[in-house]
């Protein structure tokens, strides 16, 4: 059997190595490194795929959610609310531009932001809301953009784990996650779904005003050459790893599919397992799987991880210190923040590797031996 990994990128490259290969020896060929042809083309078709007017690509996806909350205009002491509940990129960048965050509580099913909590959370000096797409599973998008609207605020959405997922709202329409709210971000780091080998994220919104405050915003401030109206940064994708996404993208969807075949072998071996918990699909979104994480019931989590990293199954706890209980923040006075649900989760999570390439075998193996820490 194949070594297992929490994602297998190499051996992905390897099935379409002579595309990727030849896409990038063609940028080394143009000369055009920062810009150009592949990265236009790459622009385009993200934003043909993800069904927005437009879309800025950037460096990163942390510089996707800084941008946009520069872009927006928001100002030092304005309120984002934000779950605790994600990676630190999320929060972090509200605390660089010297904004509040305000942490408020995930659902405990979907380990998304809750709308109720939302709600409890708006102060005169509320300007954004910052939902995360956790692991893959969209947000309730409709009830927090109805919110947004009720009370006059921005919503960004981070969609840096579930590029490709779908929401359906109530009246039947289906949009992919990313393109619901003023501005979705997203990340292309090599691990997560459409993932670079490199560097790389990308910024969506239909509001043209926006999507050109954001371009000069991502570019020192400048709409021409020199004249710089906004104070900015330089955040670009460049092209090789554009030439590598575009290769990529048209294989997006097998991907996730990929990974969602693995999670339904998953699914079915923990079905009816009383100290696990699959992960849950609310009827509004799809799953594209950027992590497998299920949550344990009375069972020790240390012991579990150990034994498993004992038989060489990677594992991880996504995330094991929540936002709000992390020293970055302390300027802002969150020792009286108490999020039980954040915490509990925090406690019970635990995630199993989940890849484009995981082979029956593996999926076998990792299942049999995670069951049999109950009888060892
Ligand atoms: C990966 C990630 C980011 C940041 O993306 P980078 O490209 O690493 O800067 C932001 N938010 C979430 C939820 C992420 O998973």
């Amino acid at each position: 059997m194949k070594a297992l990994q929490m994602v297998d990128t190499k051996s992905q490259y390897l099935k379409i190595k002579e595309e990727v290969d030849s896409a990038i020896q063609d940028v080394l060929d143009s000369a055009a490194y920062i810009g150009g042809k592949a990265v236009q083309e790459f622009s385009t078709s993200l934003n043909e795929y993800i069904g927005s007017k437009y879309t800025i690509t950037c460096a990163n996806g942390t510089d996707a959610l800084q941008i946009s909350m520069m872009a927006l205009g928001l100002e030092p002491g304005d309120e984002v609310i934000t779950p605790s509940f994600t990676y630190i990129a999320t929060t972090e960048v509200v605390a660089l531009l010297r904004l509040k965050p305000v942490f408020v509580e995930v659902d405990a099913k979907t380990f998304c932001i809750d709308p109720d909590a939302i709600r409890k959370a708006i102060t005169p000096k509320t300007k954004a809301i910052v939902p995360v797409h956790l692991y893959g599973h969209a947000a309730p998008m409709e009830e927090i953009m109805a919110i947004a609207k009720k009370y006059n605020l921005f919503v960004i959405e981070d969609n840096a784990q579930a590029i490709g997922c779908d929401y359906t709202f109530s009246d039947g329409t289906v949009k992919k996650t990313g393109s619901i709210g003023h501005v979705g971000c997203t990340s292309f780091y090599p691990s997560k779904n459409l993932g670079a080998y490199g560097d790389g994220g990308a910024i969506f919104t239909n509001d043209e005003a926006l999507a050109e405050r954001l371009r000069m915003t991502a570019n020192h401030g400048q709409k021409v050459r020199y004249l710089h109206d906004l104070v900015g940064c330089n955040s670009r994708l460049d092209a090789i790893q554009a030439t590598i996404l575009n290769v990529k993208l048209k294989r997006l969807d097998s991907y996730n599919a990929a990974r969602k075949e693995a999670a339904a072998f998953y699914n079915k071996a923990f079905e009816g397992i009383d100290w696990i918990t699959t992960p849950y699909l609310a009827p509004y979104s799809t799953h594209v799987y950027h992590q497998y994480t299920l949550l344990l019931n009375g069972v020790n989590r240390d012991e579990l991880s150990a034994y498993l990293t004992g038989k060489g199954i990677p594992n991880m706890i996504y995330y094991p210190v929540p936002g709000h209980k992390q020293k970055m923040f302390a300027e802002f006075g969150l020792e009286d923040v108490n999020l039980p649900t954040t915490d509990w989760l925090t406690e019970r999570v635990i995630s199993l590797p989940i890849h484009t390439e995981l082979e029956i075998e593996q999926l076998n193996f990792i299942t049999t031996e995670f069951l049999n820490f109950k009888n060892k």
